[in-house]
């Protein structure tokens, strides 16, 4: 086999609640991931050394050396064979760059999939998991897809039954926010008011509408708790998150670090329609629909 395409979806964060700050400089977190139908593409092909070129939505922002998340993947993976394996990455982008989706984490994942494939290295899930463990917060679900809660700092993962599908309207902004810079700003904000930080725990009326498929409870359950410092840095997406509201979202809330937003429609032809009122409204750079939860990375 010479090579190897794997197709991996975005995520959204459904519940983001982010614990006091601890002194190693991280967050204990409850993340409730959920994978949508907003994919990037990975094709490896065997070659001696280890290269990665970008194609498609804002490709000229995702770095094409070392720093590459999918090449630090390709290199961890061939690490934990104990053998120097060569790879051509080629990475066509559809989830949005520094957008809060985990686009680098879901080439991350697609990586390793499509690695151990072409190396036929045969190695299961779990070992795969560990090594995205390693990778990254967001790497280990962007291999499960799915729904699923995240703890820790996102990596210890609990699969949760989903009841039926949800649509969703994703509102994409100018440029990226940098996830280090969110956090940051969500402890400047706390310490300004002094706010008690609850330890991070998932929200039980929102679990119980995913196993319900209850898109009306979950609207109303959709928490973020980066939401304000992403608010502040980027002050257009009150008008943007104003904007969904108004035009009959269930629900509404900044996806991970942000600036993409997403929002929670009634039906697959209510998402369309809440598209096209975003699109009028002028309020994004771009507006897509997509539905989930949506299996992790697949071999096409
Ligand atoms: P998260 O939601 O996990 O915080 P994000 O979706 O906000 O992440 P990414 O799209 O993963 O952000 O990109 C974050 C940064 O990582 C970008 O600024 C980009 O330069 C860098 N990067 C490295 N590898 C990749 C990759 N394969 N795809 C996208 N960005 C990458």
């Amino acid at each position: 086999m010479n090579s190897v395409t794997v197709r991996v979806p975005a995520k959204v964060n459904l519940q983001l609640a982010v614990g006091p700050l601890r002194d190693d400089g991280y967050h204990d977190l409850v993340n409730v991931f959920h994978a949508v139908s907003i994919f990037d593409e990975v094709t490896a092909t065997a070659k001696t050394g280890m290269s990665v070129r970008v194609e498609g939505e804002s490709a000229d922002q995702v770095p094409e050396g070392h720093e590459n998340l999918a090449i630090k993947a390709a290199l961890a993976l061939a690490g934990h064979a104990g053998r120097s394996y060569g790879v051509n990455l080629l990475i066509r982008k559809a989830i949005p760059v520094a957008g809060g989706m985990a686009g680098g984490s879901a080439d991350a994942a697609a990586t390793l999939v499509a690695c151990n494939e072409l190396w036929g290295l045969g190695l299961p899930l779990e070992d795969l998991m560990e090594i995205a463990a390693d990778l990254g917060s967001d790497v280990p679900f962007a291999l499960l897809g799915g729904t699923a809660v995240g703890t820790g700092r996102g990596e210890r993962l609990t699969p949760l039954d989903v009841a039926g599908t949800f649509h969703w309207v994703f509102a994409l902004a100018d440029g990226g926010l940098s996830t280090a810079t969110v956090y940051a700003e969500c402890d400047r904000i706390r310490q300004a008011t002094g706010e008690r930080v609850a330890w991070p725990q998932a929200a039980e009326p929102l679990l119980a509408a995913l196993r319900e498929g209850d898109a009306e409870t979950l609207g109303t359950e959709l928490r973020n708790d980066l939401q304000p410092a992403a608010v502040m840095l980027r002050g257009s997406l009150a008008r943007t998150l104003d904007a969904g509201r108004e035009h009959g979202a269930l629900g509404s809330l900044v996806s991970g670090s942000g600036p993409t937003c997403a929002f929670l429609a009634r039906s697959e032809s209510h998402a369309g329609e809440l598209a096209a009122s975003l699109k009028d409204a002028g309020v994004a750079r771009d507006v897509i629909t997509a539905h989930g939860p949506v299996p992790g990375p697949i071999i096409v």
